[in-house]
């Protein structure tokens, strides 16, 4: 299998920021995967797994191996009267896969249309959106262990899913690689179009089916969101952050549009977004970088720019907004300083 040496990774991550992997391999089978981890010229670098780089803030040239697996196919493994399971490889586009089960009325995926990325990163980070969250349609991940090679699966119970967050952000961070994500589709869903404004979005539609539910929520993605393809960005920056209940409470009280959404009976989830806003940063901009100007959650790349400056605008909004709501801002992406 070819290994690249001092690779440019610029086209492989959605903020478009111009750095180099000292080397780069893309594995298409486990067992070209299970080769380049027990190859003697690589095994003792520090070693990065990339998707589609679409969650990814890199500050500087990765000084070892970046290893993006593209194993691809999307195989029926089983079908019952109500579901089927899909295992499905983790170099494949997310989005082709939920175009593929929207096309088949395989239900379960949908609200996650237009998601950037792979297959395999969907179970790291339990990409969420539109009120569905990858964890609902996963039921194993399939991966292979980088010290030994050995290959593990993973239930859904043993993921420890929670919001933007697995087991494999946590106890298993940067111990193994995803090759397979096995999910159950429901040959008859419910479709789930109570969130945001998306049953706004679908009375421009004479009916309302999975195909349709899927138009929608792309129509409402590409007005709020910036086309990486057009401007540079890893998506939401910042997690909603969860916070005592007692305090949501008091900035609702001086802000009417600020919303929460209930964790227990103590803490609730506010939007980042709003808190962004109101501290005054939306649609500004730091040279390169900025926020943008539909989307308060989004940090942006116009071009030219770097991973610290982004960096560095993140830790300025998180300053401000902890200093008027006394909340504190976590990042969502992933940082490779
Ligand atoms: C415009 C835009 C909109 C977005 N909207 C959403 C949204 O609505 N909801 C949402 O949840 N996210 C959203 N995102 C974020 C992003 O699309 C998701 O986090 C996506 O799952 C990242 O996939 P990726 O393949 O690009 O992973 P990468 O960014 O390449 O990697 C993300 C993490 O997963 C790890 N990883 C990747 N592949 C593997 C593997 N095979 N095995 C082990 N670890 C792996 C990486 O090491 C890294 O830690 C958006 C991003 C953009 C740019």
């Amino acid at each position: 299998m070819t290994v690249y040496p001092d690779y440019s990774l610029k086209k492989l991550n959605t903020f478009g920021f111009d750095v180099r992997a000292k080397f780069f391999a893309a594995p298409e089978t486990i067992e070209a995967l299970g080769e380049l981890l027990f190859d003697n010229r690589y095994a003792r670098l520090p070693q990065l797994v990339l998707g589609g780089g679409s969650n990814m803030l890199f500050c500087a040239d990765f000084d070892g191996l970046v290893i993006q697996p593209r194993i691809t196919g999307i195989e029926k493994i089983e079908e019952t009267a109500d579901d089927v399971y899909l295992r499905v490889g983790a170099g494949v586009v997310w989005d082709d896969f939920v175009a593929y089960a929207v096309q088949h009325h395989w239900g379960g995926v949908e609200n996650l249309s237009f998601i950037p990325g792979h297959v395999g990163a969907s179970p790291v980070q339990n990409i969420g959106a539109y009120g569905a969250e990858a964890k609902d349609s996963i039921r194993q991940v399939e991966c292979i262990l980088k010290a030994t090679g050995e290959r593990k699966v993973f239930t859904a119970g043993e993921c420890a899913f929670g919001y933007r967050d697995s087991i494999f952000k946590q106890a298993w961070r940067g111990r193994l690689i995803v090759t397979h994500v096995i999910f159950q589709l429901a040959k008859h869903p419910v479709l789930r179009t109570h969130y945001g404004n998306v049953e706004e979005e679908l009375r421009k539609y004479p009916e309302v089916t999975l195909q349709t539910l899927r138009k929608a929520i792309i129509a409402i993605r590409r007005k709020r969101l910036p086309d990486p393809q057009e401007l540079g960005s890893a998506g939401s920056f910042f997690k909603n952050p969860v916070v005592p209940k007692k305090l949501a409470d008091e900035l609702i009280s001086k802000d009417p549009r600020m919303t929460a959404y209930p964790i227990n009976v103590d803490y609730v989830k506010l939007p980042a977004a709003r808190l962004i806003e109101q501290a005054g940063w939306k649609g500004m901009r730091a040279g390169a970088v900025g926020v943008h100007s539909r989307q308060a959650l989004v940090i942006v790349h116009y071009g030219g720019g770097t991973g610290k400056e982004a960096l560095a605008l993140s830790s300025l909004i998180c300053q401000s907004v902890y200093e008027k709501f006394g909340v504190q801002l976590e990042p969502e992406v992933n940082i490779v300083e």
